[in-house]
């Protein structure tokens, strides 16, 4: 059995849902589909989900709310048009986005999860309805109805243990099951959803859940390649990867797949194929959990933006018992998770993502550091990229070290940080995030360009 997930650009017209529904029926193994909302249809269109936000912030500001409604309806009524679908759909889609208005216009977080989530859940419906009017048994599943049980935290909901077992009974449904991406129902009966780009991690949780033989993520590309294609001319293509390192590189800015949706997967060892849906024939890329470590040692180099690092100095810090502790219990009192924190003996190094020190936060969290910790200097750095040089090849490989640091000097980036994990499946380099594309551009054609192939 698989489980097919199919994202916004695979379903943004009726064309694309034409293209969707053969490669559903081409395979019989293809027993549950999991879809996004409508994507962009080119590049200046605007994604259904954040038309929906729009609806949202219109509806919250007290806006015109009927223009904003009026293009989400326009999105679903043209799939409905193109595949001659019955028009009703599209009066019931109203009819259920003006009570979800109308139920949540008070409770902002509500109101924002219900709407957003509609893009997929409505899309689900157009899904269902087009393979029944192709011939195939296919049903509509609510992620209620399936088992879909998360916490209760709106924009950013975690799967509940529990909600396994209900999956597994999916199993036993006949035909084709098309259930919504993006979110679940909480045990309060509230609509919420995953963060952005969640529903890789609908699709990873029913895989796992019914336990698929295969996970088939369906995107707009032939294959994962090792590096940003708008950066390198015909990067390499990854045909296998490990969870870990697709963890890693999906971490720091490869959007192809969510990086939260790896975690249900791994746990059972279900491959996931990333393949395309408008060749459906490429073979792709294959997520594992265990590959034959030969060839490069390096798969892969990510950047990302948006970093700063809090600095800091302190004699014989390496000597004081909980120092640490004491640094990172300032940051958790104010809900700050951290990303990396390289470290000398008299100096720490604490990297997070540049937006959690709004609203105040950096200067209670520096005038902690000064009062609590007494330390003799501390700075926020600012423009933070992060460049991540991923493979599991590396552990054992001589000199791939050598030659990201020499690749780097050659291009005058200037290194600020090294980080490299216990597991040395990816090494970190917090550089200037003007230099991040030349830093990634310069490792690029160090680790792949022929004539100096790591091995
Ligand atoms: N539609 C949602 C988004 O745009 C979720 C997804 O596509 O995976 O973020």
């Amino acid at each position: 059995m698989k489980v097919v997930k199919f994202g916004g650009s695979s379903l943004a017209n009726g064309t694309q849902f034409k293209k969707v529904a053969q490669i559903v029926i081409a395979d019989k193994e293809r027993r549950i589909v999991v879809v996004s909302a409508p994507g962009k249809r080119s590049a200046e269109d605007i994604k259904t989900t954040d038309l929906l936000i729009s609806l949202a912030n219109e509806v919250t500001n007290g806006g015109n709310e009927s223009d904003a409604l009026h293009l989400v309806l326009r999105r679903f009524a043209d799939i409905v048009e193109e595949l001659e679908l019955e028009s009703e759909l599209i009066t019931e889609i109203e009819r259920q986005l003006l009570d979800l208005i109308t139920t949540y216009r008070d409770d902002k977080d509500r109101l924002f999860d219900a709407l957003k989530a509609s893009g997929e859940n409505q899309n689900a419906k157009l899904v269902a309805a087009y393979f029944r009017k192709l011939g195939e048994e296919a049903h509509y599943v609510s992620p209620e109805e399936a088992g879909i049980i998360v916490t209760d935290h709106p924009g950013n909901a975690r799967i509940l243990p529990e909600a396994y077992e209900e999956l597994e009974k999916l199993r036993d449904r006949s035909g084709i099951l098309v259930i919504p991406g993006f979110f679940g129902v909480s045990k309060m009966g509230n609509i919420v959803t995953f963060p952005r780009g969640g529903s890789d991690i609908t699709g990873s949780i029913v895989a796992a859940g019914v336990g698929a033989d295969l996970y088939e993520n369906f995107t707009d590309v032939n294959s994962i390649y090792s590096v940003n294609p708008t950066l390198v001319s015909e990067p390499h293509k990854m045909k296998e990867i490990t969870y870990r390192e697709m963890r890693e590189l999906a971490y720091s800015g490869f959007s192809v797949f969510h990086d939260e949706a790896l975690q249900p997967v791994v746990k059972k060892k279900i491959p996931v194929l990333i393949k395309n849906t408008n060749d459906p024939q490429a073979t792709g890329t294959q997520i594992v959990a265990d590959r034959v470590l030969d060839g490069l040692a390096v798969v892969g180099i990510a950047s990302d933006e948006g970093f700063c690092s809090i600095n800091l100095t302190k004699y014989l810090m390496n000597k004081e018992v909980g120092f640490g502790r004491k640094l990172l219990e300032i940051l958790e009192g104010e809900e700050i998770s951290f990303e990396h924190t390289p470290s000398g003996i008299d100096n720490m190094s604490v990297i997070i993502r540049s937006h959690h020190l709004q609203n105040g936060k950096e200067e209670r969290i520096l005038h902690r550091i000064r009062t609590e910790l007494f330390v003799e200097e501390v700075h926020v750095e600012r423009d933070l990229a992060i460049v991540m040089v991923v493979g599991e090849g590396m552990a054992k490989a001589v000199g791939v070290a050598s030659m990201a640091t020499a690749a780097l000097s050659n291009a005058g980036v200037n290194i600020k940080m090294i980080n490299q994990g216990s597991s040395e499946v990816s090494m970190m380099f917090g550089v200037n995030a003007s230099q991040a594309d030349l830093a990634v551009q310069s490792l690029y054609h160090a680790y792949f360009t022929p004539t100096t192939v790591n091995q």
